[in-house]
């Protein structure tokens, strides 16, 4: 784990050690964020990047072409937020979309009739819907397996996959899947490695490092960080894939909107320092909740016993801050948990700056029947936190008091 600010721009690149070219300055990544698209405003000087919302851009002349003519194709702002997400995460360049699941579908469009998408059988719900149903109708076949199951790259390597689609940790039990070891099967096979990397951000995982030829993103989440946008971002390693992906969204139309990729960047911008209050807000939600009696089991990948944690410790530059859990007292346990709680709201999304408890059972995998759940480990005990950065004592204080009323609520049924 190796993340750290620089505090002052002239110095040697500091954090992930990642450095510009050479003949100015050295800025790791964490400066490169938070100075992004600075100094872009030739016009009048200012600071802060101005926001373009013009659907359009003149010619200069007929058949004379600037860099932009249309918002759809192409507008200064999302480029501004496009560079900042590909700087982050060591691609080549990316794509800023109009939400999370229409990176995925562009990226599900380099699939043709016929080859076959091999996904994890826990990816977010809405994955396994699109994926579904494009499959029912011919678009490409789909294989749902369990990447983190003995023997699953020999089995996958015999099914010979067009594209591997990675998402880790996954929702909601925080399962590790083993970029490298995917990407590095992807390579001998000559597929498309994909990454979800919505749950860590690419703070605290940098899936092109460990060979995954592209990112994608639900910008809604950590990125934007503040719950007031709905987006996404495909990364791509190199130009290629990128020129691909582009020409979908374009085509497709499911660019981003320009005031929400401001929005985005500006969100961004705190990225680094958000993490860290988050990690450690939970950690310390971790230890309270692995030493209340009511809490049957924790799932994070911090925790030594956690399955992947080595894997986790190897790929990944910081833990995260979505932790799960199991209340003994089912049900009625989880009712009154969340009744108690306050600083808590009951809400599906994570990666805000505020912190969420979510009931996976009634709310997130709600689609799912009671033997799927079973089967996928989720049970109606089971409950996710993201946990944001409000004040950690106060966070944890608020679990305490909950936990406790849970237990009553637990003895009372026995
Ligand atoms: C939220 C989410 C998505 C979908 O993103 P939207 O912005 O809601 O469209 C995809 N993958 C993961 C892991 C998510 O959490």
């Amino acid at each position: 784990m190796n993340r750290e600010s620089l505090t002052n721009g002239s110095g040697p690149a500091a954090g992930d050690g990642r450095t510009e070219e050479s003949g100015r300055p050295a800025r790791s990544r964490v400066t490169r964020t938070v100075r992004a698209g600075l100094h872009a405003d030739p016009a009048h000087r200012a600071v802060m990047p101005p926001i373009h919302l013009s659907s359009n851009f003149h010619f200069e002349a007929p058949g004379v072409f600037g860099r932009y003519d249309y918002t759809r194709s192409g507008n200064p702002t999302r480029d501004l937020a496009a560079e900042a997400i590909a700087g982050l995460e060591g691609g080549c360049g990316a794509v800023v979309t109009s939400s999370g699941m229409s990176a995925v579908s562009v990226v599900a469009r380099l699939l043709s009739a016929g080859e076959l998408l091999l996904a994890p059988h826990d990816c977010y719900g809405g994955c396994h819907r699109l994926f579904s149903a494009e499959a029912a109708r011919g678009s490409y076949r789909v294989r749902f397996v369990d990447q983190t199951a003995p023997g699953a790259l020999e089995r996958a390597r015999a099914l010979g996959p067009r594209l591997i689609w990675i998402e880790t940790p996954s929702n909601p039990l925080l399962r590790i899947t083993d970029i490298a070891a995917w990407a590095g099967l992807a390579g001998e096979i000559g597929a498309i490695c994909v990454v979800d990397n919505t749950f860590l951000s690419p703070v605290n995982q940098q899936p092109l490092d460990h060979g995954a030829d592209l990112v994608v993103h639900s910008t809604t989440k950590f990125l934007n960080g503040h719950s007031d946008v709905v987006g996404g971002a495909v990364v791509a390693a190199d130009p290629g894939l990128l020129e691909e992906v582009a020409w979908w969204t374009n085509a497709a139309g499911v660019a981003g909107a320009p005031f929400d990729a401001y929005l985005t960047l500006r969100g961004m911008r705190t990225l680094h320092a958000r993490t860290r209050v988050h990690e450690e807000n939970a950690l310390a939600v971790v230890s309270a909740l692995a030493r209340h009696e009511v809490v049957r089991r924790v799932y994070h990948p911090s925790l030594p016993g956690h399955p992947g944690h080595g894997i986790a410790r190897r790929q990944q530059t910081g833990w995260g801050s979505l932790v799960s859990f199991e209340l003994r007292g089912g049900r009625e346990a989880v009712e009154v948990f969340a009744g108690v709680l306050e600083h808590f709201a009951l809400a599906e999304s994570l990666g805000g700056v505020e912190s969420l408890v979510a009931h996976p059972a009634t709310m997130t995998h709600a689609s799912m029947d009671e033997q799927a759940q079973a089967a996928a480990g989720i049970d109606k005990g089971l409950l996710r936190l993201s946990v944001g950065i409000e004040a950690g004592t106060d966070l944890v204080a608020d679990l305490e008091r909950a936990l406790s009323r849970a237990e009553e609520a637990a003895c009372q049924l026995v």
